[in-house]
């Protein structure tokens, strides 16, 4: 395979694009705007111009070798020549399922959909299609070029064929897979979600600051990060919309959304890529919102 689809050109889709290309794919992104499209452009460049200072091995690549291996479009029938497509768009159901009848329309029957979703069930959107056994869940981590390491979801009905393929567009990229079976949430966010909605409601019954949380998961459990910045950089807005899908998808009240988070992403607080979380990105120091 040379030639992969990406759609959705928000924090996942830049990410897995400049994946891809500093892997020597040629991609095809799609996005609703050119605004969208515009902007994913120029992070797409800044993430390949700093990869080979971050990642060893890496090659240098030019804006022009860049930007001549993607094609950026809102046009979905720009698709029908892909060997593969990962789809990254908004976390929301009625979003996503108008995505798949769509790519179920304009992509050759072969071809193979990589779902990049936090919580959505595979087997859920696998059923819009005609093509079932072709869905598997590629679940990236953020940021894409530093996780070595995706959680892959078989739903119901993929194939062993469809497996292989993802894990070897995987392997090219530099990246190992841990194949899990399919619920809401799969087994990372199902856990994690609940972390990190958690911490929200002590912060909003005003037990302890963002700080206090996160350096409590830092200092005293040895974690990497704190589950407040986790969500600034998951995106709050993505956290919402995956607990909403964990709890209408469980029914279980254990999955219900913080009513602080809610108030930051009607607010437009979405986390490090709108600027302000539960931690201010415009300021050199972060500090506490
Ligand atoms: P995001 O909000 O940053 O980006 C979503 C993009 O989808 C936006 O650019 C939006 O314009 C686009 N979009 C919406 N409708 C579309 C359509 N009909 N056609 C094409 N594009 C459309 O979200 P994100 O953080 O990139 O997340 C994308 C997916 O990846 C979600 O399902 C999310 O749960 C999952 N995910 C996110 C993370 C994370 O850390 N942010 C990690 C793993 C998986």
């Amino acid at each position: 395979m040379n030639k992969i689809g990406v759609v959705g050109a928000g924090t996942m889709g830049v990410g897995v694009t400049a994946d891809l290309v500093l892997h020597g794919y040629e991609v095809t992104l799609v996005d609703t705007s050119f605004t969208i499209l515009e902007n994913a452009k120029n992070e797409i460049c800044e993430i390949v111009r700093f990869a080979p200072i971050l990642i060893p091995g890496i090659r240098k690549m030019s804006e022009q070798e860049t930007l001549k291996r993607i094609t950026f479009t809102n046009q979905y029938e720009e698709l029908a020549n892909s060997e593969f497509v990962i789809e990254n768009v908004t976390e929301d159901w009625k979003i996503k399922s108008e995505v798949y009848k769509k790519l179920d329309m304009v992509c050759q029957s072969h071809v193979c959909f990589g779902v990049n979703t936090s919580c959505i069930s595979i087997t859920k959107l696998g059923s819009l299609t005609s093509r079932p056994s072709q869905l598997i869940g590629m679940h990236f981590m953020n940021p894409v070029i530093l996780k070595p390491c995706i959680e892959m979801i078989r739903g119901e009905h993929t194939s062993d064929t469809t497996t292989e393929t993802a894990l070897k567009l995987l392997e090219q990229m530099g990246k190992e897979s841990i194949i899990v079976n399919d619920y809401a949430g799969f087994v990372s966010n199902r856990i994690s979600h609940l972390f990190m909605n958690e911490a929200a409601w002590v912060v909003q019954d005003q037990m302890a600051t963002p700080q206090q949380v996160d350096e409590i998961f830092k200092k005293c459990f040895g974690h990497k990060m704190g589950p407040l910045e986790t969500a600034d950089l998951i995106g709050l807005d993505t956290v919402m919309h995956s607990l909403d899908v964990l709890y209408d998808s469980y029914h279980d009240p254990k999955f219900r959304c913080a009513q602080l988070l809610r108030k930051m992403v009607d607010s437009g607080y979405c986390g490090k890529k709108s600027g302000k979380g539960f931690y201010n990105y415009n300021e050199l120091t972060k500090k506490g919102s």
